[in-house]
Parts: C-alpha cells; structure tokens; sequence
C-alpha cells in the first residue's frame, strides 16, 4: 500500500487545477508562492451547491477536527483529526478480503455475514479499504491542497454572485486548522467570493483573529451557559467560547454575526439556561441574530459506521411547541430569532 495522503489527494475526485487559475500569492508583484498554493488541510467532504450554510448557493468546506465531542454531534466523522475507516454492512458481501487484509487482525467474520472490528486493536493504517472490492470500507477524511480546494471553489463562481452565496468553511472545527482556514478564506476574498464560517468557538484567539478581516459572516453556537454543565456535554467548559464570542462581537466589526443554539430536549432547553444563554448574547456589542437549531437524528447510523456508542439513543427531536416558547424566551428580549439555520 502507498502513501495514504499521498494516492489518496484525489479521493475527492479533484482534478489538480495545475495553473489554470491566478496566483493566490498576496505579493502577486512577488511571483508564485508554491508553498502556498502547496498548504493543505484536512477535510472530510466538500459540498458544492449547498443551501443550507449561509446565504445563497455555497461549497461548503468541511474540515476534519473538532475540540468537542458534543453529545448529539451529527457528524462524528469530523471529531478525529486523522483519517479513519467507515463500515457500510449494507455494502458488505462478507467475501473475507478485508479480514485476511488487516495484518493486525482486527477484523473477524461474524456469523450473520457481516464484519467485526476489534478497535481495540485497529491502527487505522487502512489495508482493509484498500482490500475491500466492494466500497464497504471508506476512508473519512483526505488531505488536499489550497490549490486543489480553489479549483473546486471556482466550479460554482457563477452560482455564488447570482444567489448571493459563497463558501462557508464546516467541520468539524475549521480554525483547528488555522494557516489553511485563513488562505481559503483570504483566496476567495480576493477572487470576490462571500466567506462565512461556522465555529464552535473553542479555539485560540491570538492564532485565530486574524480569520475575521476575511470573514463576512461567523455562526458561532453557544450549547450551555454553565461551564461545568458544558463540559458534561461537549468535554469542554465554556470560559474559552464565551471570550472568543465577545471578542468577535467587539473586533470583528465587519463580519456579521450570528450565535447558534442546538435545542436538545432535557439538555439545554431548562429556562434557567435559555435565560443566561439570553442575557450573554445581550450582553454582546452587536449581534446580527439568533438561530435555534433543533436537535436531530441524522447522524446516528454514522456512529454505527465508525463503531461508536451513539449516547442519546432515545432522546427525541424538540416539538414545534418547545421550538417556539424557547424562541419566545430570546424574542421578548429585543433579539432577532429564526427557528432553522
Ligand atoms: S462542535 Fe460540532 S462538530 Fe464538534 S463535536 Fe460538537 S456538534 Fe460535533
Ligand atoms: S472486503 Fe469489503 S465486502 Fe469483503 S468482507 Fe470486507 S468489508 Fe465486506
């Protein structure tokens, strides 16, 4: 087996743009700046045409990373920061190749013709993809080129001015990867494309504060207004997300902002919480509005997939009714809010 990153750039079925598009060197007068069309991130998918990230149509660049481990987190695939396999047992005709592939024997057939991990024993080093004629195992996540990823932005330019939209860097947490972040950004900046970026907050505000002069629009969210009880539910306290939402808020003066609340039933939607969630965001120097977004189940046959326990199994999306008294809560104090993002 080759190099994993290395065989697998094209995964995404990226053509590589050689230079076919202009430089993305901010000192153009400088010549081309290979290493920065060279600098790569790892992502775990790109979405062209997407509605649903932002304004207008939109790639959305998906980064693989992420420094929470929220509780209902609809894509498990983006909290690691490696590469890792995915099983699909719909795919699987349990021809054994894998199993035999595997050289730390990880993988066993079960009896009722589908495959066994032991993760325990998994390094991810990938042979059983490899092996697998049938795309039941995939890799989750690739590297690819700042060239590579503004190859596949242009694609969709002329959908971008005509509805509005633009690129909006995803995760995962996409300023976990800052160099790339900011160069994406700044690229499609310069070529007159919108940029947005959907944050959970947790990340270092002297690395990262640079992102915002190339930002037109931040969805940041904020899951728990208690620190303790954030952790609970995300593995981390809230002390750092908090700062960093204040600090857009004050600095980031030409980028609009918009705070994000998943509303998990029995988690966070206690009035307590949505009453300190309420009083942090007027406490913000501006913010442009609040999105409520209802806890979902779309992710859970992924965490089948990767093998992992998924930890809510039995909790159910929030009513309409729930939905609007926790909108009443932030509306009947003065804040703009939209049910949906
Ligand atoms: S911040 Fe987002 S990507 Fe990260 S664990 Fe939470 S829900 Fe998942
Ligand atoms: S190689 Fe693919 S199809 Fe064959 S047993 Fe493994 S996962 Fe199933």
């Amino acid at each position: 087996m080759g190099s994993r990153f290395g065989e697998r750039a094209s995964l995404h079925a990226l053509p590589y743009s050689g230079s076919t598009q202009a430089c993305l060197s901010p000192d153009v007068a400088a010549g081309c700046d290979e290493e920065l069309c060279a600098l790569s991130a790892n992502l775990f998918r790109i979405e062209r045409l997407a509605v649903h990230d932002g304004p207008g149509i939109r790639t959305v660049l998906f980064f693989k990373g992420c420094p929470l481990r929220c509780k209902w987190c609809s894509t498990p695939e983006s909290q690691t920061a490696l590469p890792e396999t995915l099983y699909k047992v719909e795919q699987c005709t349990a021809c054994g190749s894998c199993v035999n592939a595997c050289p730390k024997g990880a993988l066993s057939l079960s009896p009722v013709g589908s495959v066994h991990t032991d993760h325990s024993l998994c390094t991810g080093l990938g042979f059983c993809v490899e092996a697998c004629p049938y795309g039941a195992r995939k890799w989750v996540g690739d590297t690819i080129t700042l060239d590579q990823v503004m190859s596949e932005i242009e694609k969709d330019e002329i959908f971008y001015h005509r509805s509005g939209g633009g690129i909006t860097l995803s995760g995962g947490e996409p300023l976990l990867q800052p160099a790339f972040a900011e160069a994406v950004l700044a690229a499609a900046r310069m070529r007159g494309i919108s940029t947005a970026l959907e944050t959970c907050g947790h990340f270092s505000w002297d690395i990262c504060q640079g992102v915002g002069r190339h930002l037109d629009l931040v969805y940041v969210d904020i899951k728990h207004a208690d620190p303790a009880r954030h952790e609970a539910l995300t593995g981390v306290r809230n002390e750092i997300i908090l700062e960093n939402i204040q600090r857009m808020a004050a600095l980031w003066t030409e980028t609009d902002l918009v705070v994000r609340i998943p509303v998990v039933p029995g988690l966070n939607d206690d009035p307590k919480n949505l009453q300190e969630t309420a009083e942090v965001i007027q406490a913000l120097d501006r913010v442009s509005r609040v999105e409520l977004l209802p806890y979902h189940r779309y992710g859970v046959a992924t965490y089948e997939r990767l093998g992992r326990e998924y930890s809510l199994k039995d909790l159910k999306p929030p009513s309409s009714e729930l939905l609007q008294a926790v909108a009443l809560v932030f509306s009947s104090r003065g804040l703009s809010v939209r049910i949906g993002g």
